[in-house]
């Protein structure tokens, strides 16, 4: 083959048949949850008005710095591609009318999201977001019950070795008396500071902790802990999120420097690291983001949500959990002119959604029973005059090879049983 003409863009990869299957796998299982905890979906446009992002994620923070795919549309307008889904969540949340009535209200969500970040092991520029947020409450019940809804779609896909890192970054108050301290810490060591970090150090100093130069961590090892400028509320809804997961048997490991890279979050947040990404990267994170709802123009309420990272927490699936996405069973007419009944066969079984195919190649017998090996089908038909005749056929099974004449409806009876 030459040249190819085409390809995807960098960052933004086919989702091929293999690596779908196991997205689906994960969506459908955290579905599953949302619904056995009353979520409900809302699903919002991939594209919104730039400012949703800016005034929702903050202008000082990398996303909305470096990496939004922005560009005017036909309008003139700026719109960008979402690069996450909670700011979206908030703008619907308000324009559809939500935050007129005080209730508690629980939400998911699903898709693309878009960041233009150099591309990399678990790092991609469209990848793909599982969302939940509790709107209109304050109750640390309601983070610690997202955190378990998160913990339970891990067990449930039988995910090891996760750890919930968890820490709190206080309300507004504590942060400006804790982002003073911490100013004057850093100013302290400047020298140490990598280039952003020098200019963060008098802005958005937070965000030095996140930093992943060498010099930062260093600096930022020795910085004052934000759990010791909580404020009385602050420490006991953050002590009562630690005793609902301890009560509710969710391990969790408390990392006070621990902070996220945007800036709508206030109070409790968490991430989910696993060995498989390494040590960059979390499978899932999120936090309380009380401050966010109003700053969009809405009412002043208590949130609290996460994302998870399907590309990411796919790596950390184990490999059976996954299927191989071919059906189980496989229908071999041993001669062209009884194609029509295998072919009514192969409809009949998917009618009782069973899962089942046939070659269309016109390849030969023999070469069909190597494609059925490959594929590791559990059975194979093969169909002749008897289908019509006697309505019987002959069976192999793929697992133990052994071969057997009969009946159809039996056949369909004990395939019906065994699902
Ligand atoms: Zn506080
Ligand atoms: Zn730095």
């Amino acid at each position: 083959m030459g040249e190819l003409k085409y390809r995807s863009l960098r960052g933004m990869p086919d989702i091929m048949p293999e690596r779908a299957g196991r997205m689906r796998l994960v969506e459908d299982t955290a579905r599953k949850i949302f619904k056995l905890y009353g979520y409900r979906e809302i699903s919002t446009p991939i594209l919104e008005a730039t400012e949703v992002f800016t005034t929702g994620i903050g202008e000082d923070t990398d996303i909305v710095e470096k990496e939004m795919y922005t560009f005017s549309d036909r309008g003139g307008k700026s719109v960008s591609l979402r690069p996450e889904g909670t700011a979206p969540m908030i703008r619907a949340f308000i324009e559809n009318g939500f935050g007129n009535t005080p209730d508690i209200f629980r939400f998911f969500y699903s898709g693309p999201m878009f960041r233009g970040e150099r591309p990399q092991k678990g790092r991609l520029r469209q990848f793909h977001q599982i969302g939940a947020e509790i709107i209109g409450s304050y109750d640390p019940y309601a983070d610690a019950e997202l955190i378990l809804t998160l913990e339970k779609i891990l067990r449930r896909l039988k995910v090891e070795g996760h750890q919930i890192l968890i820490n709190s970054l206080g309300c507004a108050s504590d942060r400006k008396e804790y982002a003073k301290i911490l100013a004057g810490h850093f100013n302290r060591h400047i020298g140490k500071l990598c280039e952003d970090c020098v200019r963060r150090a008098s802005g958005n100093v937070l965000r030095v902790l996140d930093c992943k130069a060498a010099g930062c961590k260093e600096v930022s090892r020795e910085a004052p802990e934000i759990t010791g400028y909580l404020c009385g509320d602050c420490e006991s809804s953050y002590r009562d999120i630690r005793d609902i997961l301890a009560r509710e048997g969710v391990p969790f490991v408390e990392r006070t420097s621990l902070v996220r890279g945007l800036d709508y979050y206030t109070g409790v947040i968490f991430e989910v690291i696993h060995p498989a990404l390494g040590a960059q990267d979390a499978l899932a994170a999120g936090g309380r983001y009380d401050g966010l709802c109003s700053r969009m123009g809405g009412p002043s309420v208590g949130a609290t949500g996460y994302a998870v990272g399907v590309e990411r927490l796919i790596m950390a699936v184990p490999e059976e959990q996954c299927e191989t996405g071919s059906p189980g069973i496989f229908i071999i007419p041993l001669e062209e002119s009884f194609k029509p009944a295998a072919f009514r066969l192969v409809e009949k079984f998917r009618e009782m959604a069973v899962s089942c195919d046939m070659d269309l190649t016109g390849r030969s017998v023999r070469a069909q029973m190597r494609k059925a090996g490959k594929e590791e089908r559990d059975i194979v038909i093969f169909v002749d005059e008897a289908l019509e005749t006697d309505g019987r056929v002959s069976v192999k099974s793929m697992v133990s090879g052994e071969q057997y004449d009969t009946g159809v409806d039996d056949l369909v009876e004990k395939i019906r049983k065994d699902q």
